[in-house]
């Protein structure tokens, strides 16, 4: 926990968030401003800044988020005709918010090459 950091104050639950799904590993919240008709993001519950953060340990939370992007975009309806998971790192990317996460984007066409 990082006592700075919004998304660390969402899954203890100091400050709402629309949580969508949530275990020992990783937590699943709707983007408060939206790109598209299904937009969430997906970070591990410990407090990670960034994709260079990362270390060998974190392999089992980051293939399970994974699986749970899947599982979400095919309960949510909108995986047959395409989504798209996405990782900002730093700040040339877009990335605002220090704790790591992935964007899973879906339930429109979503264009090539991004911004
Ligand atoms: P990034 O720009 O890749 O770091 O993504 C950060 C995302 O977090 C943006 O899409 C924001 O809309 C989203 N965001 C920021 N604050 C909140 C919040 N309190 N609840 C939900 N999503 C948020
Ligand atoms: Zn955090």
């Amino acid at each position: 926990m990082s006592t700075n950091c919004v998304f660390c104050k969402i899954i203890s639950g100091e400050i709402p968030g629309k949580i969508v799904y949530q275990d020992d590993l990783v937590v699943a919240l709707q983007d408060i401003n939206p790109q598209a008709p299904h937009h969430y993001l997906l970070m591990p519950r410990k407090h990670i800044a960034t994709t260079l953060d990362l270390q060998g340990q974190d392999a089992e939370w980051l293939g399970h988020l994974y699986l749970v992007a899947g599982k979400l975009a095919k309960q949510e309806g909108f995986a047959e005709d395409g989504f798209r998971i996405v990782n900002n790192c730093n700040a040339a990317a877009g990335q605002t918010v220090w704790h790591i996460h992935f964007h899973l984007l879906g339930g429109r066409n979503l264009s090539w090459p991004p911004g």
